[in-house]
């Protein structure tokens, strides 16, 4: 599905995958993570290029998840990947069992990935990067609690919060690895933001009070029966389940 919002342009999938999201500039259109599959990530571009006229040269990660980050890895199209170093580190460290099982689930050959990382263009930061377009300032923020080398992006003077997977819209978290306190600080530290507008790593993207959903999800987590019951509507990105570094 595809979905607008002033600058932002979101590509969310009723399955629950991860979505992919455009922010239209004056002369090009930055993009925020890539799903797990390059052609689908190519045709969002494809979409974005023609709809509005501009390119695409610059792609943010928000975290080393397969799902988030081997689009634009596993792309032939020479873009330029922006990441912390830590989400370096990670998409290093993955280990080539964790490359095989992922090929095999998703049928696509993701066993080269350290290789191709080595051909891409690629600007690591340490913590956070400040970039300006014109009129448009662009925040990262290295945070952690999902994952350790999670980055949150703000838009400003929009107000937009580009969560990654520290929000999930109507979708099942992914925990594995996650520091579920820090993740919870995270979310009560980013309500006091001025933010308008949530692009939640997977689902669909809505206002604020995505922050609030999420948080009290991360509470009734560890009760596995009462998380059955209230969030049975949930849908569960199921292909990542087993997916270990
Ligand atoms: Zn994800």
């Amino acid at each position: 599905m595809y979905e607008k919002s002033g600058k932002i342009n979101i590509f969310w999938f009723e399955n629950g995958a991860s979505n992919i999201c455009g922010l239209e500039l004056d002369d090009e259109i930055v993009i925020f993570d890539s799903s797990l599959y390059s052609k689908k990530f190519e045709e969002a571009i494809d979409i974005l290029q023609d709809k509005y006229n501009k390119k695409v040269k610059k792609v943010f990660l928000t975290h080393y998840h397969p799902d988030h980050s081997f689009g634009v890895i596993f792309s032939k199209k020479n873009l330029e990947l922006f990441m912390n170093m830590e989400t370096f580190y990670c998409l290093n460290s993955i280990k080539k069992e964790s490359l095989k099982s992922l090929s095999d689930n998703s049928g696509s050959d993701f066993m080269n990935l350290q290789q191709l990382l080595t051909k891409k263009k690629v600007e690591l930061f340490n913590g956070n990067i400040l970039k300006s377009f014109r009129n448009t300032i662009l925040n990262g923020i290295s945070v952690g609690g999902h994952s350790k080398d999670s980055t949150i992006y703000i838009i400003k003077p929009d107000n937009i919060l580009i969560s990654g997977d520290l929000v999930f819209s109507k979708v099942h978290a992914e925990t594995q690895g996650a520091n579920i306190d820090i993740w919870k600080d995270l979310l009560c530290k980013l309500d006091t933001y001025d933010i308008a507008y949530v692009v939640p790593g997977h689902g669909t993207p809505s206002g604020k009070e995505l922050l609030k959903v999420q948080f009290q999800y991360l509470q009734d987590y560890s009760n596995k029966e009462k998380l059955k019951k209230l969030y049975s509507t949930y849908l569960l990105s199921d292909l990542l389940k087993d997916f270990e570094k």
